[in-house]
């Protein structure tokens, strides 16, 4: 176990073994992503690419996640907290749980209605990562960052920003299109999140940033959690990264943008039965591979050691590991 808390930005985990797996792990909590903007676990192809370009079905799929998610968390055991304020966060350490920041990869589920936030706001979303692949109502996805006319920030995603910073809700820009991430950057008035990526200079896919972007990330007071999977670690798809790829991703984004914008975004989504046939089927995505020796949080601690042999001081992977989270909660949840 480590000596200091570890919190993670991205994560699509979510049954009550898989919590009690990341406790064990030394992980103090996470970003959980409910859904995604694509059924992901869509019974079947077609349901799945009707559903990649509409936004039927992902309100609904959204509340089922976060209904069950306060199921898991009002269990017996009790060792799970939903992160309503900050301070659920310090209690949950002080009391041997697992904190939740419950978020969402994609928009899709916040529909068209700006209202509708305060009502996902109440049931205790606390967390949007605007796009996944295709665009939304909130804004241009990464898939679009060379169509000249995509808009990047739309206006209903900059009104869902600020309704965001006064509630106290992180926003997320990763999987955005460039001119979408420089809009949100403008408009928000509290720092923002990149969950799961890396630096697109060593490793060139439209998930990862260029330098530009890790320094803006940086002046905004941000933070990038640093991705596991092989394909972005290394830029290229087949391959299988290593933890020292893993560790050369947070000494880039560290060089460039300071150990501050620093975290951890391992984007763990296999190892549930019922979910990992039908999205590896429907996302095409077979032989897709996390870095050997973090393929889940139970692996995590394979971290720290390399980290520290790459020269980063303890205060450093503190950091890295959990503070610069810690301190983004800080800043931007209520209370
Ligand atoms: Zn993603």
């Amino acid at each position: 176990m480590p000596s200091f808390p570890v919190y993670l930005a991205h994560d699509h985990m979510q049954r009550a073994e898989d919590f009690a797996q990341d406790f064990v792990g030394g992980v103090s909590g996470k970003i959980v992503h409910l859904t995604v903007d694509s059924w992901i676990d869509a019974p079947t192809q077609d349901e799945y690419d009707h559903a990649y370009d509409s936004y039927d079905g992902f309100r609904d799929r959204g509340l089922g996640a976060l209904a069950n998610l306060h199921v898991v968390a009002g269990g017996p055991a009790n060792n799970v907290r939903v992160v309503r304020e900050f301070r659920d966060l310090e209690t949950a350490q002080h009391s041997g749980q697992f904190a939740v920041i419950a978020g969402n990869e994609g928009g899709k589920i916040l529909g068209s209605d700006p209202d509708l936030l305060d009502t996902w706001f109440q049931l205790g979303l606390r967390h949007v990562q605007f796009n996944w692949a295709m665009p939304n109502k909130l804004g241009a996805s990464q898939d679009q960052e060379n169509d000249p006319t995509q808009p990047g920030l739309t206006e209903f995603g900059r009104i869902t920003i600020e309704n965001m910073n006064d509630r106290g809700m992180i926003v997320d820009v990763s999987h955005s299109a460039p001119q979408t991430i420089l809009d949100a950057l403008e408009v928000t008035s509290k720092p923002i999140l990149n969950s799961h990526s890396g630096g697109r200079s060593i490793a060139d896919k439209p998930q990862n940033l260029f330098d530009d972007q890790i320094r803006a990330m940086a002046d905004n007071g941000g933070v990038i959690g640093i991705h596991f999977c092989s394909r972005l670690v290394l830029g290229a798809n087949g391959v299988q990264a290593e933890i020292a790829d893993v560790v050369k991703q947070v000494r880039y984004v560290a060089d460039v943008g300071g150990i501050d914008v620093v975290g951890l975004g391992p984007d763990w989504v296999l190892g549930d039965p019922a979910r990992d046939e039908p999205y590896l089927r429907n996302t095409n995505q077979k032989g897709l591979t996390w870095a050997k020796g973090l393929k889940d949080s139970s692996e995590l601690s394979n971290l720290w050691d390399p980290l520290v042999g790459a020269g980063f001081t303890a205060a450093e992977i503190e950091k890295i590991a959990g503070g610069n989270m810690l301190r983004l909660f800080r800043d931007v949840l209520p209370g």
